[in-house]
């Protein structure tokens, strides 16, 4: 009885903090589509989390497999380096590789902000000055198209003052009905309000797999119960009778990662000299004085001796575009260390979770994406080789007949392959 009593006041106590879960759709006032937006074609473009470019054949998701070959499929895509959620959410959406864009990782330091981003933290998440690039959403309003979020990084902030007209702030309360529901709403809605451009994110197979691992049964029923979600998705948004072209894409892969034998923080790096950020398959050092980079770089190369990599931002492989030309806001750490699969540095006496992601997708298979089209606008029956998630912006942009002039690293040849 005593416990009971006590349970019922911890879950009295508890009650705010649910109470401050805003699960409000966001309004931007006064948005309507131009006349002749009105006439353009809609985009659902979505990602779910962490699903491997095998994902679909190795769990065989029949529904998925079904509307691939409606359309396109890429053989796999390469996420940008590191292979994280909040850097390549981003960089689907902005066609840039995230020292481009600024969202170098889920979590790093700026410098020149004296400031530490973090996915976790409200505040910063919703704050559009960490935000670099043009997100489709924004090249979308800026043209008088309107456009939807049910979630996605860097949605919930006003990147460049412009939110898409509807949004959510990310939560996991919501359920997979509502928002289904939610989607067929926004179709549903008179021409002059309806979004044209639809993001939609699912986090659960990479929940699954950080837990459990990638070959794990529970990591293959969760991609199961999402194929058939995005069968309950397709069914009801062809109700509404729109020209809707979907986009399935996913952030980066999984890889099992060697829990027993994780890396500490290594003895050269002096704390009193060197800010950390980041771990696992990254850690940036940030120098408090530029003079020490020197030294303590060769002493980690000696210290690695081949464990682990170390690099300083003038002397990385160019093909992770993470050097010094590629870092736009001088994000990137003075020094830093990689390690290859399935090596990750860990800092807390913890055991690391079985699944991770993050290492050079060019190195490590596991870490490769995956891209399905169809669609009125998609070629059918199209097999691609792999190709970078640069490369996303252009096929949506052209979708919906919007021209950008700014730069980007992708450019329109895989648009041009994928697209009637
Ligand atoms: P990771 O797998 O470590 O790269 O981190 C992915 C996590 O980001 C997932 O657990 C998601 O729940 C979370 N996430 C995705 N989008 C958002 C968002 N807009 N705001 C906050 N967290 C998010
Ligand atoms: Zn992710
Ligand atoms: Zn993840």
């Amino acid at each position: 009885m005593k416990r009971l009593k006590i349970f019922i006041l911890a879950l009295l106590l508890a009650a705010p903090a649910w109470a401050q879960v805003d699960t409000a759709q966001q309004v931007e006032p006064n948005r309507r589509n131009s006349v002749a937006q009105m006439q353009k074609p809609y985009v659902i473009m979505i990602s779910a989390d962490g699903f491997r470019y095998d994902y679909a054949d190795k769990y065989d998701a029949a529904n998925l497999k079904n509307f691939r070959e409606l359309g396109v499929q890429a053989e796999s895509m390469l996420p940008s380096f590191p292979s994280k959620t909040f850097p390549n959410h981003y960089t689907l959406v902005t066609g840039m590789y995230p020292a481009t864009h600024g969202l170098i990782n889920n979590y790093f330091y700026d410098p020149q902000r004296k400031e530490h981003y973090s996915m976790r933290d409200r505040k910063q998440v919703e704050d559009g000055s960490w935000y670099g690039g043009v997100p489709l959403w924004v090249l979308a309003e800026r043209n008088q198209l309107l456009s939807a979020s049910f979630y996605w990084v860097g949605s919930e902030a006003p990147v460049q003052n412009t939110r898409p007209t509807y949004w959510y702030k990310y939560n996991e309360d919501i359920p997979f009905e509502a928002r289904v529901q939610t989607v067929v709403d926004w179709l549903r809605l008179p021409e002059a309000e309806r979004p044209h451009l639809i993001t939609f994110y699912l986090p659960e197979v990479d929940h699954a797999a950080h837990r459990y691992g990638p070959d794990a049964p529970e990591t293959e029923q969760s991609v199961k119960e999402l194929d058939a979600r995005l069968k309950q998705l397709t069914e009801a948004v062809a109700v509404t009778g729109l020209p809707v072209n979907y986009i399935f894409v996913s952030d980066h892969g999984m890889i099992q990662i060697d829990q027993e034998n994780t890396l500490p923080l290594p003895a050269a790096v002096d704390t009193a000299k060197f800010l950390v950020s980041g771990g696992g398959m990254v850690v940036e050092l940030h120098a408090k004085n530029k003079k020490d980079i020197k030294p303590t770089y060769r002493k980690l190369k000696k210290e690695a001796g081949g464990a682990y990599k170390v690099y300083t931002k003038s002397n990385i492989p160019k093909h992770l575009h993470y050097g010094k030309k590629a870092d736009k806001y001088n994000r990137v750490g003075d020094i830093l260390l990689l390690t290859d699969a399935p090596k990750v540095f860990h800092f807390s006496s913890r055991k690391p979770a079985p699944g991770a992601h993050g290492y050079d997708p060019t190195a490590v298979k596991e870490m490769h994406a995956t891209f399905y089209a169809w669609g009125p606008g998609f070629k059918e029956g199209v097999k691609t080789a792999a190709f970078s998630n640069v490369q996303v912006y252009a096929i949506v942009a052209r979708l919906l007949g919007l021209e950008y002039s700014h730069n980007i690293d992708g450019d329109g040849t895989v648009a041009k392959e994928v697209l009637k």
